[in-house]
């Protein structure tokens, strides 16, 4: 895959897994693995990903930032009103 395109799509650019796999014409669950082997290959770069956690819109309640898909459901409040995950490439300063 493309790791230099997620750089470039991402960096200051927010978006959830949907959004990207759209631009790039892949699946979600394909999206996610590059994104996680990205996070991996970047521990060395000048860049991080940066991951805005999802969040339950109902409750409040708030997801780990190691999940990078949206989440079907809220543990608290069993309900589906969730917003997605956002992930940007940021430069390390
Ligand atoms: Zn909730």
């Amino acid at each position: 895959m493309f790791r230099k395109d997620l750089i470039g799509l991402l960096q200051g650019n927010p978006l959830g897994l949907k959004d990207i796999a759209e631009v790039l014409e892949m699946t979600p669950r394909d999206v996610e693995d590059d994104l996680k082997h990205l996070i991996k290959s970047l521990k060395h770069s000048n860049y991080h990903l940066r991951v805005t956690p999802a969040r339950c819109r109902k409750c409040g309640f708030r997801f780990k930032e190691q999940k990078l898909h949206k989440p079907s459901k809220c543990p608290r409040c069993h309900q589906s009103w969730i917003r997605e995950p956002l992930l940007e490439i940021e430069k390390r300063t």
